[in-house]
């Protein structure tokens, strides 16, 4: 049987590092979506609290209400399906299951629009962003710019000394650099440049 159309739903992903405007972009999707009067639903993940807890926010101060998530599933909780649109900010927060239920969502006539970081403060592409790219429709990298020497910047340099893969936090955290200026395994000398107390380099995995 023939789908129409105008029926048939799909996934965008917009990734890069942060300060890449991948939320501006997001927004700016999701603003046109709205322009249309399409019917817009917006998620983002509790954790992501830097700027406001119920909006979705980039670090350049653009701003758009949203609905607050712990996990995956309580998206669909709070899915209405009369939704046309449905954007997400921070896919990598999210954890494991938001590949089925995106893909649910398109299935079944939805627009979808992904925001997230595509790789983790390593360098490694991080979950589950490369799955994501090989299902969506629409693929943007977003890059940012070095802020060590101006180039296009594709990575996201933590600049204290944590192991953790997820630390949620914005500048003075983290910034944008390029491949030939990130410095994956030296946040301790970046803690010197911030003032910050010094740890030893064994404690950092
Ligand atoms: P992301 O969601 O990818 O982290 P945002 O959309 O929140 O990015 O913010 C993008 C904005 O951040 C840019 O328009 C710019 O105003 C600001 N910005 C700050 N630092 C940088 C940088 N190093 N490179 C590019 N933009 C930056
Ligand atoms: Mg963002
Ligand atoms: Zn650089």
């Amino acid at each position: 049987m023939e789908i129409p159309y105008w029926n048939t739903g799909w996934l965008e992903v917009i990734c890069g590092p942060m300060f890449s405007g991948k939320s501006e972009e997001l927004m700016r999707r999701l603003r046109r979506a709205q322009i249309a009067r399409k019917r817009v639903q917006v998620f983002k993940p509790a954790i992501d609290t830097r700027y406001s807890a119920e909006e979705i926010v980039s670090h350049s101060a653009l701003r758009m209400p949203s609905l607050t998530v712990e996990t995956t599933a309580s998206i669909l909780d709070q899915l209405d399906w009369r939704s046309q649109v449905v954007g997400i900010d921070e896919v990598n927060l999210l954890g494991d299951g938001l590949v089925e239920i995106v893909e649910k969502l398109a299935d079944s006539g939805k627009q979808v629009i992904l925001a997230g970081l595509d790789t983790d403060y390593l360098g490694r592409p991080f979950p589950p962003i490369p799955e994501l790219l090989a299902r969506a429709e629409y693929i943007t990298k977003t890059l940012a710019v070095c802020m060590r020497c101006g180039a296009p910047a594709k990575h996201t340099q933590r600049l204290v000394a944590d192991g953790e893969l997820i630390v949620v936090g914005a500048s003075g955290m983290y910034e944008a650099r390029c491949r030939s200026c990130f410095e994956p395994r030296s946040p301790v000398q970046e803690q010197l440049d911030f003032g910050l107390p010094l740890r030893p380099p064994d404690e950092i995995s």
